[in-house]
């Protein structure tokens, strides 16, 4: 591997010498390779992966920067990417992670509800980021539920129909998307700065007990598919979403639109991991389609 390399890149983003102590790799991504890169008076964490995956990287390293302009959640500070030979990498400052408790949970449900108060006044982003590995793209639109309609649920079903999941997953597909507008009678979505990929993976808390996210798939859009995703795997306490609601309620349909947000995720994992989560896109499909009709 070529730390050296890499190093030099760190010196020159940052202005300050840095010399390599040691290096570790560390397990835990689902997508890419990650390490510890030591210094003697600074830590940094990388990504690498295949070279051709580097605009994955250069999204993520302008994602957590959009993030940070906040200043509500706490972001790692991206350093650098870049290729090398036969690599993308990201550097990212190295954050030690600390316990959750209570307050820690209860602040992150106040950041969210901040870090959703950056508008904008169109859906989308500036750039197409990845969500997983998947392409998502980020066409900017005034109108939500064409947003959601073509770049979400309808980019996934195209690339699961490619994949040979055809019939009644298309079928229900098109039928949610022309039926979907029944979900927003009386709810008019903002445009909120989303972290995007929000499940309990996604976040940690700091040794000071400052929570921190990471791994971002940015876009303006819903805040309701943020706290959706909270839900779908779980690792939010009542805490949480208690402060949430305080900071910023949430409209009454949400329930009965968060599955709709959730289905871009599992169809996503329909895409990235297979058979596995067919029988749960099918469900959710189903559930939405008897809650409309
Ligand atoms: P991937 O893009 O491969 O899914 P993640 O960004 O989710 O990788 O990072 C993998 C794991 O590494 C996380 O679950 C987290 O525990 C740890 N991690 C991520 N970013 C940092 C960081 N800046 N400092 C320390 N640990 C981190």
């Amino acid at each position: 591997m070529r730390w050296q390399t890499i190093s030099k890149k760190i010196e020159v983003a940052t202005g300050q010498s840095f010399n390599i102590v040691s290096t570790h790799l560390l397990s835990g991504g689902d997508i890419n390779s990650a390490f510890l890169l030591r210094g003697d008076n600074k830590s940094y964490f990388i990504k690498l992966n295949n070279a051709d995956l580097i605009t994955m990287f250069e999204a993520e390293f302008v994602g957590l920067q959009e993030l940070a302009k906040t200043q509500t959640i706490r972001v790692p500070k991206p350093v650098v990417c870049g290729q090398i030979p036969e690599h993308a990498y990201l550097v990212l400052e190295h954050i030690d992670f600390g316990s959750k408790n209570k307050t820690s949970e209860r602040l992150l449900g106040e950041q969210l509800a901040l870090m959703h108060s950056q508008q904008q006044p169109y859906f989308g982003w500036h750039r197409p980021n990845t969500i997983g590995s998947t392409l998502q793209s980020n066409i900017q639109t005034t109108d939500w539920l064409t947003f959601w309609c073509e770049q979400r649920l309808a980019f996934q079903l195209q690339l699961l129909a490619k994949k040979g999941y055809t019939g009644k997953l298309q079928f229900d597909g098109e039928r949610l998307c022309s039926d979907m507008p029944a979900l927003f009678t009386h709810y008019q979505p903002q445009s909120s700065l989303l972290h995007g990929d929000l499940w309990g993976g996604n976040v940690a808390v700091d040794q000071q007990g400052r929570p921190v996210i990471f791994d971002p798939a940015c876009y303006y859009g819903d805040r309701e598919t943020d706290l959706a995703m909270t839900e779908l795997f779980g690792g939010f306490s009542q805490d949480f979403y208690d402060a949430y609601q305080t900071a910023w309620p949430l409209d009454s349909g949400y329930g009965t639109r968060k599955t709709l947000y959730n289905l871009y995720h599992i169809l996503n994992h329909l895409n990235l991991f297979g058979n596995g989560y067919l029988r749960q896109a099918e469900s959710m499909m189903a559930l939405i389609l008897s809650e409309i009709h």
